[in-house]
């Protein structure tokens, strides 16, 4: 069980929000979430007493740092269940160890006619990088379909797993609809025909258990941000024996194991993709970010998050006027909607009076938007401080919405 008090306590912008006149709901979680005191004082902390640049130095502050730094990289690893610290690259985020993938994995043996596949509901930074590529190969994108519930149609998507298929790239959780994708069962279904697969974490690493092993995954991505931890960092895991064969990313500094005026060898990994000085203060606080999710259990933050869910999902389907958009059997802590005829953008302007912080338009899923028939969705997305009570919020909010739009 979470103790919600003490949650919103640890979250300065939670508790101080709460305190303002118009109290703040934060309901914007799937675009980014707070912080914790102990993530901001990490950051603090690296720059007061231990900041020095890692890998290189020879003296105690600079060892510590690479120390600190190496740390959380198996944390991170502990985290995901990978079997080695060093299949964990750190990246700006999930959209930088998507091209990552794409440029040093995919790039160089995508050949014309062959296939990547992706679902319908992609966030565009699992779908452009694919796209892009797909075009200078003279590849093909597919798109596995989806039902207006926002499932993926999985006889489709089976079907569309051949021999022409170099890559199948899924979200784990949607960003738009929180649709559970069911990982596993796709996963599976590619790795029969030794496809490799990239699962984009972004909305699931937060509250769900990963096991990158048992789901026998070739990467995994995901962001710090959206997990507590700052942005500007972020992971890629990716199985060593590709890591290992892929080429390097960026060049420059770190990433080189000798260089001469003619030619360079490359680092091992995964320093191989970590060109330059790192987010180290980023990495590490990352680090605290996971020890924070831990100490208070993924179970326990998932049924919380389900409980809000559920509750917002109750009380906004009984709202006259009210349209849920994406209504899969699995969802997880996000909930879109529309609301009578006025535009997501509206609501989002009137809600902000009362407090109530949700996004509005099309979450970077603008082909999702069209295959649902929508301009874009109000989408209200929960974090592990959230309230009952700040849902109650969200719905007094919206019926003065419907009032201010009726009177008009
Ligand atoms: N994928 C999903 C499912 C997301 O929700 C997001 C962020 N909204 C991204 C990818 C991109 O993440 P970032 O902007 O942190 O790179």
């Amino acid at each position: 069980m979470i103790n919600i008090q003490k949650v919103r306590a640890d979250f300065p912008l939670i508790s101080q929000g709460a305190q303002k006149k118009v109290p703040l709901a934060y309901l914007d979680n799937a675009a980014t979430t707070q912080k914790p005191v102990s993530v901001i004082n990490s950051i603090n902390t690296f720059y007061e007493t231990g900041n020095a640049n890692i890998h290189r130095g020879i003296y105690d502050l600079a060892q510590q740092a690479t120390q600190n730094y190496e740390i959380a990289r198996t944390k991170v690893k502990n985290l995901l269940h990978a079997a080695n610290a060093h299949e964990v690259v750190f990246t700006r985020g999930t959209t930088e160890s998507i091209n990552l993938v794409m440029q040093a994995f995919l790039a160089p043996r995508l050949r014309p006619n062959d296939e990547v596949v992706v679902s319908a509901m992609e966030h565009h930074s699992n779908l452009v990088p694919w796209q892009v590529l797909c075009k200078q190969c003279g590849a093909r994108l597919r798109i596995a379909p989806i039902n207006d519930k926002g499932e993926v149609l999985l006889d489709e998507y089976a079907q569309m797993l051949t021999e022409k298929t170099k890559m199948v790239a899924l979200v784990h959780i949607s960003n738009t609809l929180g649709t559970v994708n069911p990982i596993d069962e796709m996963t599976a279904l590619a790795k029969k025909q030794q496809i490799p697969v990239l699962i984009d974490g972004a909305q699931s690493v937060s509250h769900r258990a990963i096991n990158v092993q048992a789901l026998n995954c070739d990467f995994f991505v995901f962001s710090g941000h959206k997990m507590y931890a700052p942005t500007g960092i972020g992971v890629l895991y990716g199985k060593a024996v590709h890591l290992e064969a892929m080429l390097p990313y960026q060049y420059g500094g770190e990433m080189i194991q000798t260089v001469t005026y003619e030619q360079s060898t490359f680092n091992r990994i995964p320093q191989k993709f970590e060109a330059g000085t790192p987010n180290i203060a980023g990495a590490i606080a990352l680090g605290v970010a996971i020890d924070y999710i831990q100490t208070l259990g993924l179970p326990n933050i998932d049924a919380h998050l389900k409980q809000l869910l559920e509750y917002a999902t109750q009380k906004l389907s009984a709202i006259d006027g009210v349209k849920i958009v994406g209504t899969a059997s699995e969802k997880s802590s996000i909930i879109s909607f529309l609301l009578d005829e006025v535009h997501p953008h509206d609501i989002g302007t009137i809600l902000n009076e009362s407090g109530v912080a949700i996004r509005a338009g099309h979450h970077c899923t603008m082909p999702l938007m069209r295959r649902l028939g929508v301009p874009g969705t109000a989408r209200a997305s929960f974090g592990v401080y959230n309230t009952l009570a700040e849902v109650d919020q969200l719905v007094e909010a919206l019926l003065k919405v419907q009032k201010i739009f009726k009177s008009l």
